[in-house]
């Protein structure tokens, strides 16, 4: 029985929530926390609503480590769940460590000037942690998180040796507009306009954004283009599987999608920096923002499935062997049993799971992790218990491409 601090009332922090309220032989209590109460407090709502569940609230800038740590010592509880955006890390890290409690989230940290997508920051933060004897855990969404954990899973489980290994992200949703994006746009835009990047024998291959295109049949989805993208995870993951040669990302989109993003880019709409607009500065990026729907509005009219995993190629008993872990979520299942599509969903649950194993010391140790350091035994077991269950494929061949 343990107390949880979750900080971030968007999709996936309502998803988190509610499916922590289903469980509460592991959260005990529950404190909800973000930029406003409201969001917070309709959360609460419909957690109440659908689970019977009370679940506290308050208002708190995360920005701000000292109002973090007063709210940590008031709420008093064992980890923080940071799932307000990338920028935040690092203010909750450091509030986490003057409260003296466990740390988790799902993105790493951003600077909000340049869009680097890389564990630096986070993993400086090591020796505080250990020296604190707290935990800290690094993206316990769904990539990175589950993929990271089935990768685990097929290196403890599936091949003695993995050679290669592809990241592949479906989501075959349609949300009726013409242009949003599933999860926080501006983290979402900054990530696909980003140049390509993937690890080929020991370094970083890069090339200009979305300009590989596969097509690929997903299964409860049908044939989509995939395109090869940079993707955070792939930075620990050659970190900790240093045998595996190469390890690449896809992520598919549609063409609508695609060429709205074209013409936002072209115009100057997805920049980062600060422009002069009637005498004030305005970051462009920020201002589409405020144009999109939001994400965690896109539940009651998405339609359609996910479908994320990993498929590897290496040696089983000698023998060359192609496995593909996968799962497929339904966006209007995870509708009905949340209030959130499938994107917030996919993200929350994880991060739930994260939180229970450590909680339950399931998964535990001082200093910070990424997923793919811990036993994926008892996460994978999760997954399969709360709404993301798994299958295992073996493929007759390799990737083509
Ligand atoms: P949203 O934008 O819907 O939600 C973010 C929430 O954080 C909002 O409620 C926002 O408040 C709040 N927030 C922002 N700034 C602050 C602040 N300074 N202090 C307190 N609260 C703040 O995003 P999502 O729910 O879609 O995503 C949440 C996180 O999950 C992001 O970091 C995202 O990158 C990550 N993610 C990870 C994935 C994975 O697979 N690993 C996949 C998808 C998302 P307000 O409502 O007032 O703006």
């Amino acid at each position: 029985m343990s107390r949880v601090l979750v900080i971030g009332a968007g999709g996936v922090g309502s998803v988190a929530v509610h499916k922590m309220a289903m469980s509460p032989e592991i959260f005990s209590s529950i404190t909800l926390a973000s930029r406003r109460k409201a969001k917070c407090d309709a959360i609460a709502l419909s957690v109440k609503q659908r689970i019977g569940v009370t679940i506290a609230t308050a208002e708190l800038d995360a920005d701000d480590v000292a109002a973090t740590t007063a709210l940590i010592k008031q709420a008093q509880p064992k980890l923080v769940v940071n799932l307000a955006l990338p920028y935040q890390d690092l203010a909750i890290m450091e509030a986490c460590l003057a409260a003296g409690v466990h740390y988790m989230d799902t993105a790493n940290y951003e600077p909000r000037d340049e869009a680097k997508f890389e564990y630096s920051w986070q993993w400086a933060y090591q020796e505080r942690f250990k020296a604190a004897g707290l935990m800290a855990l690094l993206g316990s969404g769904f990539d990175p998180g589950v993929t990271s954990v089935f990768t685990g899973y097929t290196a403890k489980h599936l091949l003695d040796r993995i050679d290669t290994l592809d990241i592949l992200d479906c989501n075959g949703g349609d949300h009726g507009h013409a242009f949003a994006t599933n999860f926080n746009p501006e983290i979402n835009i900054r990530e696909v306009t980003a140049p390509s990047r993937h690890w080929q024998d020991g370094a970083w291959v890069e090339g200009p954004p979305l300009a590989h295109k596969q097509s690929f049949d997903f299964e409860a989805v049908g044939p989509k283009n995939m395109y090869l993208m940079y993707h955070e995870e792939l930075e620990s993951l050659a970190k900790f599987y240093p045998e595996i040669k190469r390890i690449r990302f896809w992520m598919t989109f549609g063409d609508a999608y695609l060429k709205h993003l074209e013409v936002l880019s072209n115009v100057g709409m997805t920049r980062i920096d600060p422009v002069m607009f009637e005498g004030r500065e305005i970051i462009p990026l920020q201002f589409l923002k405020a144009l999109l729907p939001e994400p965690a509005s896109l539940g009651p009219t998405t339609r359609g499935k996910t479908n994320i995993g990993t498929i590897a190629t290496g040696l089983k008993d000698g023998v060359q062997k192609t496995v593909y872990v996968l799962n497929i979520c339904d966006h209007e299942e995870a509708y009905a049993e949340t209030g959130n599509q499938a994107i917030s969903y996919t993200t929350g649950v994880p991060a739930m799971i994260g939180a229970a194993l450590i909680l339950t010391g399931q998964w535990q140790g001082a200093g910070v992790f990424n997923m793919e350091q811990l036993d994926p035994d008892p996460f994978m077991d999760m997954l399969n218990r709360h709404g993301l269950p798994w299958q295992v494929k073996t493929l007759d061949a390799p990737l083509a491409f």
